[in-house]
């Protein structure tokens, strides 16, 4: 069966396009929807090969074919939009035409023209286009200037992309959607499976987060929110998630700032096509996004983990504070998460190591993976590891930067803010649900 997911933001620039070309490079398999169809810039990151060119059009507007009309002006004093033109006087007479822009295509000026002059024919309203891209293909839409109707060209290309997904075998639609609240916004989302609110930290960002979540929420689509660029205001984040939650939506994880999102853009690459620190958080936001926006996301996911690291994800071993332990470290590494690990040494040989972290699925595969390559192995050998690591340990035993087996049991027993954790989240238990 064909998932739809739907990115959108209450207002542009917030990152939505640049959030939906990296899950379309993470997916590989899905069929990507450009329903931006005002501002479309999709395109401009994933570099599409046009296999297919098709018109749009919608609506009527007039035309007056000059050599039938008598020149009596009787058009120019109905139309209500001000649409028609004098355009001086062609072979003794007033010559009319029709500004295709004013016109709204009513078809009074057709029904009062006395010498049948006029036409009404249909409006070319833009284009839209089948493509290929690295990601998998890809329907692109764009309006002419001026043009109307972009809800319709919104379902056209959704419609599109769903023939195709079926055609094609794949179960994964990904829709970058337009901002706002308007026609395209609820065109786009009309049917989905879920949708990806995206917002920044900013009051307006704030505001219209708020508007579309309810226009997502009243159609009753599962909705997941993210907060783009959150370090710019750490209390605004807070604030945008916790009313994200208490209106119903799954806060799903946040992007910081980072200038090689531009860095990537520049080089039309989605950003976790390079390495920079964004790329990480739209892992871990993808990830994540795989219990609430539709298992397809996790599937694709496969494809960029081993199936090692993936059973690591889901059945972290070694979790939780062991009963007995010879030294103990603790560290909050650059992405936020905390962690935690704990060593049993005898003879200068690691027995037990053990971790808890407060991080992603990807910190507990890794602590997971890294505790069960520790085992076994000399004291020496492990602190070398660690050595080549960028964690930067702060830990309650004044020698365990060392790794050695003079680390002492931390007197008090664990550190307040590791029984606090632990209290709040039981021992072993994987973040996943
Ligand atoms: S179709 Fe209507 S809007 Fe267009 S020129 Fe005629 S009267 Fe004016
Ligand atoms: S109403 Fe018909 S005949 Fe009269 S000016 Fe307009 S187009 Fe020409």
């Amino acid at each position: 069966m064909v998932k739809e997911i739907v990115v959108i933001s209450g207002k542009g620039g917030t990152g939505k396009t640049s959030l939906t070309a990296a899950f379309a490079v993470l997916a590989q398999r899905a069929v990507i929807a450009d329903c931006d169809v005002d501002e479309a810039d999709l395109h401009l990151i994933l570099s599409p090969d046009v296999r297919e060119r098709h018109e749009f059009r919608s609506g009527q507007e007039a035309m007056i074919r000059a050599a039938d009309c008598i020149g009596c002006g009787a058009c120019l004093a109905w139309c209500r939009f001000d649409a028609i033109r004098m355009n001086g006087q062609v072979a003794g007479e007033t010559a009319f035409s029709v500004d295709p822009i004013a016109c709204e295509g009513c078809g009074v000026c057709v029904r009062f023209c006395p010498a049948k002059a006029i036409d009404l024919s249909e409006r070319r309203c833009g284009e839209w286009t089948v493509s290929e891209t690295r990601c998998g293909p890809m329907i692109h839409a764009r309006l002419g200037p001026a043009a109307e109707n972009s809800g319709k060209l919104v379902s056209l290309v959704r419609r599109e992309a769903r023939r195709i997904a079926g055609r094609q075998d794949r179960s994964l639609i990904l829709v970058d959607g337009p901002p706002g609240i308007g026609c395209p916004v609820i065109a786009s989302l009309t049917g989905a499976d879920s949708v990806l609110l995206v917002t920044e930290p900013t009051l307006s960002g704030e505001h219209d987060l708020k508007r579309v979540l309810e226009l997502a929420l009243h159609f009753g689509i599962p909705a997941a929110v993210s907060v783009n660029k959150w370090d710019l205001s750490p209390e605004i984040t807070e604030r945008i998630e916790i009313k994200a939650r208490q209106a119903g939506a799954r806060v799903l994880g946040r992007v910081r700032y980072d200038e090689g999102v531009t860095q990537a853009q520049m080089q039309a690459r989605a950003v976790v096509e390079i390495d920079t620190a964004a790329a990480h958080d739209v892992l871990y936001l993808w990830h994540e996004g795989s219990t609430s926006l539709g298992r397809e996301m996790e599937t694709s996911a496969d494809s960029f983990y081993s199936p090692n690291l993936r059973d690591h994800a889901l059945h972290p071993r070694n979790m939780g504070p062991p009963a007995d332990f010879t030294g103990h470290a603790r560290t909050t590494g650059p992405c936020g998460d905390t962690l935690e690990f704990w060593l049993g040494v005898r003879n200068g040989t690691v027995e037990k190591a053990a971790f808890t972290t407060d991080g992603c699925a990807f910190s507990h595969a890794y602590d997971s993976v890294a505790t069960c390559l520790a085992e076994g192995k000399s004291i020496a050998q492990v602190a070398s590891w660690l050595r080549r690591t960028s964690w930067k340990f702060s830990t309650v035993c004044p020698k365990s930067m060392s790794i050695a087996p003079s680390w002492r049991q931390p007197r008090s027993g664990l550190p307040v803010s590791m029984r606090k954790r632990h209290h709040q989240r039981p021992r072993g238990r994987s973040l996943r649900p």
